[in-house]
């Protein structure tokens, strides 16, 4: 390795570009908001009574409040809460004095007279709703597990406030600045088993039930409040101090086993890792069946959707215990980053969620080296996409004109709720891991824990993490860093051989459907290597740089193992003799220059023989994420084109799919990788999709076995069978599919039974699927992406579409805000007609708020891209596959 030094002095001459702006470390004074900062609450202490019946609350709280400098009134958050009584320090306020700006989210308490500095107690009573969809306080109805499903649904209840819903449920200071300790007290049936983010300190009988009440948590942000109550059963176990529990709702507790174990293990890892211990003296994982579809790092009492965490050794597959995995690293990252340490608006949400994705699948990959997360696919977090690399997820979004940096302004709710997406997760991720890798593991785990030593139980900015990041490494983190997190969009590398073992570099702005993209310039951490040879480190620190002493006849692949967060276009020359010596590249560096031969001919710098005449060159293989990449990319094509071009396509797609399925065969073999299983399923899905009639009539021949036995047909293969079926199904068939989907208490299986009937390609069956989503049949938020999922696997997108029209306020009430802002773009994702794209634009104007404003630009430049590239490509294609005889 090539050692890299820096001039500190250089330091002080940082020029930013055009409105880029170095980031002051955190101080509490100077963070954004909408609340004055002059009142600081300390405690609070909050007594809920929900009622069941009528899907309400009451509640009451009195809170400690510091005054740091007089002030005429109190302003903290409420919304769509009723205020019945106020009082400061034992004195009752007037009615008029409560005043609360629906608009602003805020509550208003005018004071009689001036409230002096020093320390106060504010006491409220309120009143509430229980809410259908994930905000705030919320119920869910559920199958018990072993009752038949005709048997009355049990209702329980949860909460879910990231990012501004803890407002719902109590008044608050609710900005993540306001760090405070929570004691909570909740009246529940006597039959219940209440959660919170601390143990239980007492419990006692009441009239009506019982009274459960809660340790105060240490001072934490808002947001991660949590309250889940219900009839719970449990499993426990201890790690060092730390007790542990996997909860779920009765008789499901046992399917926790996996998520229990694995817990134990990773919280170890972490302890390490941070160099801090767990805080809290335990860790709750909690099973819901449905408000909501992900999971949420409520501190110390972590909420999943039942699927994410519940494993089931008979029935469940190899992909979910994976997921459950990756998202049990991830949650538990945040309970040192987020929650220990917090960041202090939510303009930096990236360093809470890119370093959460980036550590848990760091943890992941340290003890399952066999599923190659890193350059594999990530969870999905919208169920209606098919998961992909989380780095190219990232880069996909980052090449088009609707990219954002990933530190941007967030003014208000609506801003801070898209905050959660694709740059901030994946692109977060991408680049602290090529940073990592550039600094090397030691010394960035070195600045991770000073930054936790150093923040811990308060907030901090991104200019904190890297302060802690260049003191560990003696490098200036915060320049190479600017034109990573602070600027949009990512270069592209080019690679030109000049003669005399010298190699040219140059770097420029990588777009994609992009005229006229505003040109930027980064600080590139480079890796390459002559192939068969070490790997060496460059920093680009500027449009131009040279390689020397590259022979001439050998093959030189920048970006090592594809860590790097960037592109490269090799020259004529040197991709030739990339091509020659690909068999010698190990499987990381083939998946990236498949993924970067693709990315090129939808950037139309490369035609599509390019990326064809690069998966014939690779050797026949069965590694999983070489193969998945091709998959995706067919699965692409096959979606964009029509007829006849589609049918001359699937045939080619088939005959490059077909042999790797032949070398593994329907049925799992001794001794096989523990992928093999994955890419058996990911194939027969591809395979059938590409309508290859020896894979449609296999599983029509395992379905029936399987309706005859069910133990006949592997956990791994249940999902892309049932999906094959589900695609070709008359009406018995969905019909006995929709029969089984009922009956399952399962959420897994549930799940897989849907799946296969969104698939129907019948248009009689779709007209019969899309009513489900209006139905209790799936927990609410699983029931809304029913819709596209039809739309983006059956290919009617137009009735899909129709009927989310005809039904829109139907299915918004079971989304959240986040979810809402996107629901109607995400149906026209998948259209590839200019038309669609104005079409969208006209609906928005008059039916969708402002907020989804951002979603709908992302939505009608894709519809706009695929238009383009659908044009381009097919004829392309029919030169490729004529060329190929076929
Ligand atoms: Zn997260």
């Amino acid at each position: 390795m090539r050692a890299l030094y820096f001039c500190f002095a250089a330091l002080f001459f940082i020029m930013f570009p055009d409105g880029m702006a170095a980031e002051k470390p955190f101080s509490f004074k100077d963070t954004p908001g909408k609340l004055p900062k002059e009142v600081v609450p300390t405690d609070y202490s909050i007594r809920i009574v929900p009622n069941i019946e009528k899907l309400t609350f009451t509640g009451k709280e009195t809170v400690k409040l510091n005054v740091r400098s007089p002030v005429h009134q109190l302003v903290l958050n409420a919304l769509e809460l009723e205020i019945i009584e106020a009082s400061l320090d034992g004195k009752a306020l007037s009615r008029s004095a409560i005043n609360i700006a629906k608009e602003k989210e805020v509550l208003t308490l005018a004071l009689p007279s001036e409230l002096a500095s020093g320390d106060h107690k504010l006491a409220l009573s309120f009143s509430g709703k229980i809410n259908q969809q994930g905000q705030g306080l919320f119920y869910m109805r559920y199958q018990e597990q072993g009752s038949p499903a005709a048997a009355r649904k049990k209702i329980m209840l949860g909460t879910q406030f990231e990012a501004t819903d803890a407002r719902r449920f109590f008044p608050c200071w609710d900005e993540p600045g306001f760090r405070a300790r929570f004691q909570s007290t909740v009246v529940v049936p006597g039959n219940w088993l209440a959660v919170s983010n601390m143990p239980v300190e007492s419990e006692k009988k009441i009239a009506g039930g019982k009274e459960v009440h809660f340790a105060a948590t240490p001072p934490m942000s808002s947001y991660l409040n949590v309250l889940v109550a219900g009839e719970l059963d449990l499993i426990e176990s201890r790690s060092g101090p730390t007790q542990i529990r996997v909860i779920a709702t009765k008789g499901k507790a046992e399917l926790g086993r996996y998520a229990l174990e694995a817990t134990a293990q990773i919280l170890q890892y972490y302890n390490d890792y941070f160099g801090v211990p767990y805080p809290l003296p335990k860790l709750d994982q909690i099973a819901l069946p449905g408000g909501f579809g992900g999971a949420m790092e409520n501190w110390g009492g972590i909420t999943y959707y039942e699927s994410a965490l519940l494993f089931d050794p008979k029935n469940s597959s190899a992909e979910t215990k994976q997921i459950i995995y990756e998202v049990l690293a991830h949650e538990m990252a945040h309970q040192w980053f987020g929650d220990l340490v917090t960041m202090a608006w939510w303009d930096n949400l990236w360093l809470n969620e890119g370093f959460a994705s980036w550590m848990g699948t760091k943890c992941t990959a340290h003890f399952n080296p066999q599923w190659e997360v890193w350059f594999r696919r990530s969870v999905p977090r919208d169920p209606t996409r098919r998961a992909g690399i989380a780095k190219e997820a990232a880069m996909e979004g980052d090449a088009r004109s609707t990219t954002h940096p990933i530190q941007q302004r967030v003014a208000t709710e609506a801003e801070a709720n898209s905050a959660f997406d694709d740059i901030t997760y994946k692109k977060g991720q991408s680049f602290l891991r090529m940073l990592e890798s550039f600094l090397g593991e030691d010394v960035f785990r070195d600045g991770i824990r000073r930054y936790i030593a150093a923040h811990k139980y308060s907030n901090a900015t991104t200019a904190d993490l890297w302060d802690a990041l260049s003191e560990a490494s003696k490098k200036p983190i915060g320049e190479i860093a600017a034109g990573w997190t602070e600027q949009p969009g990512f270069p592209v590398v080019k690679v030109k051989r000049e003669g005399d073992e010298k190699v040219q570099l140059t770097q420029e702005r990588f777009t994609v459907n992009f005229k006229n993209a505003p040109p930027l310039e980064w600080k590139i951490p480079l890796t390459y290597s002559v192939v068969g040879e070490a790997p060496e480190t460059l920093l680009m620190t500027s449009k131009l740089e040279s390689l020397q002493n590259i022979p001439g006849d050998r093959a030189l692949k920048l970006n090592v193992n594809g860590a790097g967060n960037y592109r490269v276009e090799y020259d004529a020359p040197s991709w030739k003799l990339l091509l020659e010596a690909v068999p010698k590249l190990g499987v990381e560096d083939r998946v990236n220059l498949l993924s970067d031969a693709w990315a090129l001919v939808q950037a139309d710098r490369a035609p599509v023989a390019l990326y064809f005449g690069l998966v014939e060159k690779l050797p026949a293989s069965t590694e999983l994420p070489e193969r998945e990449q091709i998959i995706n990319v067919l699965d692409l094509i096959n979606r964009l084109l029509g007829s006849p071009e589609r049918e001359k396509f699937q045939r080619y797609a088939q005959s490059l799919l077909r042999p790797t399925f032949e070398t593994l065969g329907w049925e799992p073999k001794e001794g096989e990788p523990p992928t093999a299983g994955n890419l058996r399923a990911s194939l027969i899905n591809a395979l059938g999709d590409l309508n290859d009639p020896e894979i449609i009539a296999g599983c029509r021949e395992r379905f029936q076995k399987y309706l005859a036995n069910p133990a006949s047909l592997t956990p791994d293969l249940r999902p892309s069978v049932l999906a094959v079926i589900g695609h070709y199904a008359d009406e018995k068939t969905w019909s006995k599919l929709h029969e089984l989907g009922l009956k399952t208490t399962s959420i897994e299986e549930k799940q897989n039974y849907y799946s296969a009937l969104a698939k129907a390609i019948n248009p009689k069956l779709v007209k019969k699927t899309l009513p489900i989503a209006l139905t209790d049949e799936l927990p609410t938020s699983r029931a809304v992406f029913l819709v596209p999922l039809v739309a983006r696997e059956s290919g009617h997108l137009e009735i899909a579409w129709k009927f989310a029209k005809e039904n829109m306020k139907a299915l918004l009430a079971k989304t959240d805000a986040a979810g809402a802002n996107r629901y109607a773009p995400s149906l026209f994702t998948f259209f590839s007609d200019d038309s669609r794209a104005d079409e969208l634009k006209s609906y928005a104007k008059t039916n969708l708020p402002p907020a989804s404003a951002p979603e709908v630009a992302k939505v009608v430049d894709e519809v706009q891209f695929r238009a383009e590239f659908k044009k381009r490509l097919a004829p392309q294609l029919n030169t490729w596959i004529r060329h190929k005889g076929l």
